[in-house]
């Protein structure tokens, strides 16, 4: 991350929520000037934070590649054009970790909130998705977001964390 640093992880980390960790780190560090990187580096943190929450889609990843590019050739600084670097580099080395993100809903690390979605029965026979927040189980239906399951009971989220569409 532009120190020359090297960080060793083994296989306990999950390249997707390292890549938000760095993402999260651009953002805040951004100065604001030129739009690309302010606006873009948001953009691709709310797009990871979707994959780690169990709520992307396949159409995500490919926002998320298109940003990477955009951002990394218009930022007007070496921050900016540097802040895709470690989305790419995952991206080019552990795809299969973000594919598993989108489509399986799973971390194979176990770190992510995804993985504490898993679809049991309902009392109504229907499968369901199904999370503690705050100690409390939220269920959502097989057409619901646990988002849009969670905000029904009442919970509320930073704007990041709730989809675009
Ligand atoms: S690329 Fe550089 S100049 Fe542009 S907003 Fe980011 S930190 Fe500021």
């Amino acid at each position: 991350m532009g120190s020359g640093g090297m960080i060793v992880m083994d296989d306990s980390a999950c390249m997707v929520n390292v890549a938000r960790y760095f993402m999260e780190f651009c953002m805040s560090e951004s100065c604001g000037k030129c739009i690309p990187c302010r606006a873009g580096t948001a953009q691709m943190f709310e797009l990871l934070t979707r994959m780690t929450s169990g709520t992307a889609t396949p159409h995500d990843l490919e926002l998320l590649e298109d940003l990477c590019d955009m951002v990394s050739n218009t930022s007007l600084c070496g921050l900016g054009q540097s802040a895709p670097n470690p989305v790419l580099s995952t991206l080019r080395y552990f795809r299969e970790e973000y594919t598993e993100h989108i489509v399986d809903k799973h971390c194979r690390a176990g770190v992510c909130e995804c993985s504490k979605l898993a679809e049991v029965p309902h009392e109504s026979g229907a499968r369901c998705k199904t999370l503690v927040i705050d100690g409390t189980d939220v269920s959502a239906s097989s057409d619901q977001t646990i988002l849009d399951a969670a905000q029904e009971m009442g919970f509320r989220f930073l704007p990041y964390a709730i989809s675009m569409d």
